[in-house]
């Protein structure tokens, strides 16, 4: 199965109340624990590719070449994106160029009417390519330097302005961060998304930093119209701690125990365990076929 936009999964998650998972990559290990996950779960993914992964998976290309062939060797039938995040102008045109199927231009850190301009061209080019095209109002607060902020609040009249040009889903700040959150974190605000929601005009809605949000917090969103849910860290830290795990149990010093997939195997399998419990939270599992 090809590649496919995310415009179809995003029409299907609004009509139907539910929310598509995205998943970052990482490396080899993490492709397989998301295809996989996917596939039990008969859930429509979205693979997200960061401008880090793209460098050290050896480049958008290199990656367009690995998962379609890796989705085939697994007999992979449920709907994949393959959607850039948070790229630049210039590597959501390479990763278009390379054969992503969806991309995410995030021109927040730049002046409003800059972000709006280069979003305007893209939406054309996206258009003409078949791909789905995710943008970013407001910044979305995080750990950065250190310094962890509690999210930033997005302005609704740029969210309008934004959702005009014919963009395919908006990532607006509602208070959501990326990374670890703090434990005095006061909350998403549900009467921003409300909001947004109204003046954007039913345009799907993203939310970033999906890692340990409350359940109840990510269904009361998913029905203020939220269709994307990005989800990392939370993946991460399970691949981490299922790896350490096998270390301190001194099973990579038994056998062939040193060997790298079998030390790695645990950390793909909690990997996968996440996703799944993702995709059956944000509803989008047995959601494959229309
Ligand atoms: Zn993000």
């Amino acid at each position: 199965m090809a590649y496919v936009s995310a415009k179809e999964m995003m029409t299907d998650a609004k009509q139907r109340r539910y929310a598509v998972g995205h998943f970052n990559l990482n490396n080899m290990e993490s492709i397989r624990a998301f295809l996989l996950a996917a596939q039990e779960m008969q859930s429509p993914i979205i693979l997200g590719v960061s401008g880090g992964t793209a460098q050290y998976m050896g480049g958008y290309r290199t990656i367009v070449g690995t998962v379609k062939p890796f989705m085939d060797h697994l007999g992979i039938t449920v709907p994949v994106a393959l959607h850039v995040d948070h790229g630049t102008y210039e590597q959501v045109l390479e990763a278009i160029e390379a054969g992503f199927s969806s991309v995410m231009f995030d021109g927040s850190a730049l002046p409003f009417e800059e972000n709006l301009r280069l979003t305007e061209e893209l939406v054309g080019i996206c258009r003409q390519k078949g791909v789905s095209l995710e943008c970013e109002v407001g910044g979305i607060g995080g750990a950065e330097d250190g310094v962890v902020t509690m999210g930033e609040l997005a302005d609704p009249e740029e969210c309008r302005r934004l959702a005009e040009l014919g963009i395919d889903m908006l990532a607006a700040g509602i208070g959501n961060i990326h990374g670890k959150y703090p434990p005095d974190w006061p909350g998403l605000r549900f009467d921003l998304l409300e909001e947004i929601n109204r003046v954007t005009d039913g345009l799907p809605l993203v939310l970033h930093g999906g890692s340990q949000i409350p359940p109840a917090m990510l269904q009361r969103a998913i029905a203020a119209g939220i269709c994307k849910i990005n989800v990392n860290t939370e993946c991460q830290l399970a691949f981490t701690a299922a790896v350490r795990e096998y270390i301190e149990q001194g099973r990579d010093l038994m056998g062939s125990g040193y060997a790298p997939r079998a030390l790695l195997a645990p950390g793909v399998e909690a990997t996968k365990r996440v996703a799944m419990e993702k995709m059956q939270l944000f509803g989008s599992a047995g959601k494959a076929s229309a």
